[in-house]
């Protein structure tokens, strides 16, 4: 045999052409090929605004001309306080277009988190909408790396305030004529930034790259996940500064979609509105908004006609709400997810094998989470990292690994990857032998009861399908024999009263014996974090002191 030379020996590289993976060729594409296509808003002033992805794009450049003008570089952060309105989207664009990097801060959380978590990014520029002009004249003084606020609006609108250089974002872009190209740099140059919302703990940063957005804008459009198409109308109540936007931001523009963003409103008048006028086809948001939405249809007999596929997530999808949505002949996603996700994990679109189902059987499975698109990896395992059987019914912490999964967090030297380089989610799940995954708690919440788990989700779920019960929250109590036992935290529907009797006896012979909660007990209002999660951390100190009636025997 002859010897091979060096040249031989190197893997032979393909030869497409070198086009980096950047967010900006998203609204370029959308300009180019879909610029008519409506942005329709409720804006922050009020009256509805129509704009399109060409003006969009137009006004982007703008962004990212004048940024350029104020001094700021590859690399820099731009935060962005904002609802979900043309302008915040057109920010987005324009930020990373110059490859600063577009922070969304998420005005739920507390005051001090906010300062905290803009001082660890180094936020030079924060753009801010009039709602939270007041929040952050509060914190200015905390904000030493912010050099000037720019607000969601216009000359008319700008209010009195103090905050350091403050424009209003209609003049500031005023200043400059749009004639500009995108930088262009390497696809894995970070794009944009979110901190989780940690209940314990510091906020951590997760970055996302330009390469990890358009990838995900790939995955999100996949037809079994959120799979928008050009003619297809989205209003996405999840917004801009929670996880990313859930990919939205990229994936309804690279597909043409026409978007509706609702602004300061997400009651559920207000969304029944823009859902109605606007025809909206496809929606999304987190279980608490779409109670809302119902409860206010329900109440007024209003139907949807034109609403085709609503995306659930952010916490578990209860089955009432589920059926609901069935019985309106709307299709159900219930997607599982996390910031550090980018964030779509699984979306519960209906595989062959189950296309059929009616009824109940059908439920069952829309109240998994569904399964991974391309691009997503996953695995259970247990406590030693040893892979557990996908047979639907094992459970174990929930570990994945993908292009558009973090590998790390921000300025923290923590490993979060295992040996084979998946992240642990945090989560405890099953897994069924098609890939459909069922979320069974947070590691950290599953109530640990002899040796065996206990999924506080479950519980939860199946109390509030109670008539009575608005909300409910399960959580591990010490128990001498049992190590931990579930109680069940009520908060009522208004108006209405019921004994723990009753709620027991509703939830007997719908679980295994040995899962029924040791007690119930009924306040006024469950807690919930910024995110709209229930705060079990504020549950534990309420109920520290607490024994149970079965502690005592
Ligand atoms: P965040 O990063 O704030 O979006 O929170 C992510 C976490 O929310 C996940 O790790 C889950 O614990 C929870 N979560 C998201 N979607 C679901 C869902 N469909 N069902 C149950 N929990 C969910």
């Amino acid at each position: 045999m002859g010897r091979r030379t060096l040249k031989e020996k190197q893997s032979m590289r393909g030869l497409m052409q070198d086009w980096p993976l950047l967010c900006n060729r998203m609204i370029d594409h959308a300009a180019a090929i879909h610029g008519e296509r409506e942005v329709v808003t409720r804006s922050v002033e009020g009256p509805i605004h129509r704009t399109n992805y060409r003006e969009i794009r137009a006004r982007a450049l703008k962004v990212a001309q004048r940024l350029e003008r104020d001094g700021i570089k590859l690399g820099d952060r731009v935060a962005t306080l904002g609802w979900n309105t043309w302008r915040h989207l057109e920010s987005w664009y324009g930020i990373m277009g110059i490859g600063a990097i577009c922070h969304t801060v998420n005005p739920r959380l507390f005051p001090d988190q906010i300062a905290w978590i803009i001082n660890h990014a180094e936020d030079r520029i924060v753009m801010v909408d009039l709602t939270f002009v007041p929040l952050l004249e509060a914190l200015a003084a905390k904000l030493p790396t912010v050099e000037r606020y720019i607000i969601y609006t216009d000359k008319a609108h700008m209010p009195e305030t103090k905050l350091k250089n403050a424009v209003s974002y209609e003049e500031w872009i005023g200043t400059v004529d749009g004639d500009f190209a995108w930088k262009i740099f390497d696809e894995n140059t970070a794009a944009a930034m979110c901190y989780t919302s940690g209940t314990t703990g510091d906020p951590k940063g997760v970055l996302y790259s330009h390469r990890s957005n358009v990838l995900h804008a790939l995955m999100a459009n996949n037809g079994d996940a959120l799979g928008t198409k050009s003619k297809d109308t989205m209003l996405p109540v999840v917004p801009l500064f929670h996880a990313n936007s859930w990919g939205i931001a990229f994936s309804a523009p690279s597909m043409g979609t026409k978007l509706v963003l609702p602004g300061p409103k997400l009651d559920g008048a207000s969304v029944y509105e823009l859902l109605s006028t606007e025809k909206v086809t496809n929606t999304a948001g987190v279980p608490t908004v779409w109670l809302m939405l119902l409860q206010y249809m329900d109440a007024n007999k209003l139907t949807l006609p034109d609403l085709k596929v609503v995306v659930c997530g952010g916490s578990a999808m209860p089955r009432s709400m589920i059926k609901a949505f069935d019985d309106m002949g709307v299709e159900v996603r219930h997607a599982w997810g996390m910031t550090e996700m980018s964030p779509l994990g699984t979306v519960g679109a209906l595989q062959p094998q189950y296309a059929n189902l009616k009824g109940e059987p059908k439920v069952d499975v829309m109240a998994m989470q569904g399964f991974p698109p391309f691009m997503v990896e996953m695995k259970i395992t247990d406590d030693a990292n040893k892979d557990l059987p996908w047979d639907g019914t094992t459970f174990g912490r929930l570990k994945v690994r993908g292009p558009a999964v973090t590998g790390a967090y921000y300025r923290l030297n923590e490993k979060v990857l295992d040996d084979n380089g998946f992240f642990d989610t945090g989560d405890v799940a099953t897994i069924d032998k098609y890939g459909y995954l069922r979320i069974t708690d947070r590691s950290k919440d599953v109530i640990k009861s002899g040796g065996e788990w206990i999924s506080s989700i479950d519980l939860e779920n199946l109390a509030v399908g109670h008539p009575k019960v608005a909300e409910a929250a399960v959580i591990g109590v010490a128990h001498p024999k049992w190590d931990e036992r579930p109680l069940l935290i009520v908060q009522l529907k208004q108006g209405q009263t019921a004994t723990r009797e009753e709620i027991l006896k509703f939830m007997e012979g719908r679980i295994a014996k040995w899962w029924m909660p040791d007690d119930v007990q009924f306040v006024d209002e469950i807690p919930h974090t910024a995110t709209g999660k229930i705060k079990k951390t504020d549950l534990r100190v309420k109920f520290k002191d607490y024994a149970l009636p079965t502690a005592a025997a």
